[in-house]
């Protein structure tokens, strides 16, 4: 019997540059993680082939860098339109700033020729193994990956996973047998509260500034969450701004309809919208004004230029509509009311707020899924990409009975 070689290289107890290698060959994600010290997965790769599983840059955000190799890339066609306009603000930001990217634009040519679409649901082949990308929620194009090698030994990994529906994107349902799991852990222990419930209070919250005058800034991720929020307030009738590279992931977005949930509603939505464009930011009243704007964390992006214009109003509000990594300006915010802004330390005067938009399954989906698996035949589970994995393991270990490992940066394993 063969086995199957499984080397975790990012995303170890920790989320961020998620990268697993396959027999030496086959690369699962290759991701950066993301903040001020950008790190890569460890140890050099040569894989022949690289899926990727979403657009977001703890999965994506490296695999530029590996295109001397000239391996086969694989991907969904709304994640390729995706994470390449992630990879261009990458190069453009680092022209910005005169610093050196870790790829070049000759690279990304290299990204764009090498890769080749997939849709979710078709069986394809590939150096030995045949696999299948399967609708993972999270957000639009996003997929897990299902792998079968010569032997018929089966491997499922999750990538970023939602078992649940949002307004955006419908939550993941299929999951086929297999003897391997490789699940992301993000929210293991950390349950959500009902989106009906967090959609609610986020509304009341908005609802509230409006009516006494003030201003909401909505820093938003660009991808997922902008397209989410501009929804949410539309469905309540609620015209917001939307400014930053939200738009632009909205109009790829509606390239891929058969990866929008309701792809009427989000062009309403952003119809609804009045969408800005940085020259005419400046000639913006904020009165009992909505943005929806970038980046989500408050690290750069048009936010910081709402929020220089209204960081003395007491009556405006800042809500974060996800969670905050260590380290980000957006954890800042809330753990001492102070940014940074452009070199400035600026006391916040407007409350900031925090709701749980999450795209990923709380604990209870995630519990679920793994028990799914194993009640139909999975022997072998590796938690990965979060904050407690080992946490997680013992769960799938004590609760289920199958053995669990939650794998440490570079550790190998013969399955
Ligand atoms: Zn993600």
């Amino acid at each position: 019997m063969g086995f199957m070689e499984l080397e975790f290289k990012g995303a170890c107890r920790e989320v961020g540059r998620s990268a697993v290698l396959i027999d030496e060959k086959i690369m699962l994600d290759y991701g950066v993680s993301p903040g001020e010290n950008i790190q890569y997965p460890v140890n050099g790769s040569r894989p022949v082939a690289v899926f990727v599983s979403h657009a977001h840059i703890d999965h994506s955000g490296a695999v530029p860098n590996l295109m001397d190799l000239e391996p086969d890339v694989f991907m969904t066609p709304p994640t390729f339109d995706l994470a390449q306009m992630l990879a261009k603000d990458t190069l453009r930001i680092a022209e910005k700033e005169d610093e050196i990217a870790a790829y070049d634009s000759i690279d990304l040519t290299k990204f764009v020729h090498q890769t080749k679409l997939v849709d979710t649901g078709v069986n394809f082949h590939t150096h030995g193994y045949d696999a299948q990308f399967l609708d993972a929620g999270h957000i639009p194009g996003a997929a897990a990956i299902h792998l079968r090698d010569r032997e018929e030994k089966s491997l499922f990994y999750t990538g970023d996973i939602n078992t649940a529906d949002t307004r955006l994107v419908s939550g993941a349902v299929e999951f086929p047998d297999s003897e391997v799991l490789i699940t992301e852990s993000t929210y293991f222990g950390d349950e959500h509260l009902p989106r009906r419930e967090v959609e609610k209070q986020f509304v009341d919250s908005v609802r509230d500034t409006l009516d006494i005058g003030g201003s909401v800034i909505v820093p938003a991720f660009a991808i997922g969450r902008t397209q989410e929020i501009l929804m949410l307030l539309d469905a309540h009738g609620i015209r917001a701004y939307v400014d930053g590279m939200g738009v632009q992931a909205y109009k790829i977005m509606s390239k891929h309809p058969e990866y929008i949930r309701n792809p009427t509603h989000l062009k309403r939505a952003f119809d609804n919208a009045i969408m800005v464009h940085g020259h005419k930011r400046d000639s913006i009243k904020l009165e009992s004004s909505v943005i929806v704007t970038t980046a989500g964390m408050l690290n750069g992006g048009p936010a910081l230029y709402y929020i220089n214009k209204l960081y003395k109003d007491p009556k405006s509000k800042i809500i974060l509509t996800g969670y905050q990594v260590e380290g980000t300006n957006g954890r800042m915010a809330m753990d001492t009311g102070n940014i940074e802004n452009n070199g400035a330390i600026q006391h916040l005067k407007p409350k900031v707020e925090q709701y749980d938009f999450s795209a990923h399954s709380g604990d209870r989906e995630l519990k679920e899924m793994v028990k799914d698996f194993c009640d139909r035949g999975t022997e072998s589970v590796f938690t990965m990409h979060g904050d407690d994995c080992e946490g997680f393991a013992d769960w799938v270990k004590e609760e289920i009975g199958v053995k669990a490992i939650a794998p440490q940066l570079g550790e190998r394993f013969s399955i």
